[in-house]
């Protein structure tokens, strides 16, 4: 074959390849981004700012957005367009579950649009009466050898530190935990855990979260990270917080400064939809990067919001663009409360199917379904192998060829 012939068949390919993505080309322009719905959020900014009455300088203040969440639907109402039934229906809901929405994340929010991904995320849906789901469907309470720490693994655990969020997200899955009241574990039990650490030469990742991992003093993270840096078995610790999507304030040079004083440390937070990626949220990640962080997403698969294979893929290619790797996607659990958020399983495997070779490797998450009782993160993906014989299996490619493999 000559040259040329090879050129009209690549030339050819290339055509059939960006035939299989004409889809997304079409329609990825039209998915909401915190970047082109920048101005919306400036203008939402300038609203609340004069509800909250507050300046510049408070808004970027972490402890000033803390403590000016909104909590109460009246501010709510001046912030955001609610029928006078919404209204009546959020402060019932408010009695049963809590609801706290830092004023940075208030105004991700499109004020007229009632089905804003950002706002079913955090406002009380009447919904969430629904009586279906358990308390604690992953049975942590039996998995927990020491206050504050969940053990489920041979070789890592999670510590729990506080169950204060700067945004209460309406499919938590610790929403038990949540209570009325902000309560950070007490620095006596969290020497505890560092012993409990200390003395289990098997874990060698600790995974501090809670609630917000962030949301603790500065000196008791501080502390935390230093006492287990020291022990010689833990090899990585890992922060679990969501202050990059909901309050990205939080990451200040002096908790940067800190961070990297205790490398390797990772850090895994949780965007579940494309209008989260701001202009505040890349200044954040960036100081992270800065400062040897490295950084992972935790996506939760949610009705209404990302079950949706344009908006996934997007996310995720979103994601990387602020050097954040998208790590998990969760299958929703069964929490009371969020029934409203369910999908089919089929749903979250026809995105998967959509991902493996439609998009880079790096845009793609494990999808996992969290086994009931605490069984463990199970992975769930489609299935290439077709069959097994004795000397080659038979596979499939991402556009469904179909091939054999010598075994
Ligand atoms: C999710 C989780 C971990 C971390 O799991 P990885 O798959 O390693 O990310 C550890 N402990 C508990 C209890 C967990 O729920």
């Amino acid at each position: 074959m000559t040259e040329n012939e090879k050129r009209i068949i690549s030339l050819k390919r290339a055509e059939e390849l960006k035939s299989r993505i004409k889809d997304y080309t079409m329609k990825k322009n039209s998915i909401k981004t915190g970047f082109t719905h920048s101005e919306m959020i400036k203008e939402n900014k300038r609203r609340i700012m004069k509800v909250l009455n507050a300046s510049e300088k408070e808004w970027d203040d972490w402890k000033w957005q803390l403590s000016n969440r909104i909590t109460d639907v009246h501010t709510l109402a001046k912030i955001l367009n609610l029928s006078d039934e919404e209204i009546h229906q959020i402060d019932m809901i408010g009695k049963k579950f809590r609801w706290a929405i830092s004023p940075y994340y208030a105004s991700l929010m499109d004020p007229d649009d009632p089905f804003c991904p950002v706002r079913r995320q955090a406002v009380p849906s009447i919904e969430e009466m629904v009586e279906a789901g358990e308390e604690d469907p992953m049975a942590e309470e039996f998995t927990s050898p020491v206050e504050g720490i969940t053990r489920r693994y041979p070789d890592r655990l999670i510590v729990k530190v506080t169950n204060q969020c700067a945004m209460y997200c309406r499919h938590c899955q610790r929403r038990r935990c949540i209570g009325q009241k902000d309560l950070a574990l007490p620095m006596a039990a969290l020497r505890k855990c560092v012993e409990y650490i200390r003395n289990e030469e098997e874990i060698r990742d600790v995974l501090i979260t809670g609630g917000d991992a962030l949301l603790i003093s500065q000196k008791n993270l501080e502390w935390l990270l230093s006492e287990l840096h020291e022990i010689p078995h833990v090899e990585i610790i890992r922060i679990g917080t969501r202050t990059p999507v909901t309050m990205p304030q939080r990451i200040t040079k002096e908790l940067c400064d800190v961070l990297s004083k205790y490398p390797p440390i990772y850090l895994n937070t949780h965007f579940n939809h494309p209008m989260e990626i701001t202009e505040d949220a890349k200044k954040a990640t960036d100081m992270l990067c800065s400062a040897g962080v490295v950084l992972g997403n935790q996506a939760v698969l949610l009705k209404g919001i990302n079950d949706d294979v344009h908006i996934m893929k997007k996310l995720n290619q979103e994601l990387l663009k602020i050097r954040i790797r998208p790590y998990y996607i969760f299958h929703p659990k069964e929490v009371v409360g969020t029934a409203h958020f369910k999908v089919k399983v089929q749903k979250g495997m026809e995105i998967m199917e959509k991902l493996r070779g439609y998009t880079s490797g790096l845009a793609i998450p494990t999808y996992i379904i969290n086994a009931p009782n605490g069984k463990g993160k199970t992975p769930i993906l489609p299935n290439y192998i077709l069959s097994w014989e004795e000397n080659k299996i038979e596979l499939r490619n991402w556009e469904g060829e179909v091939f054999y493999y010598p075994n």
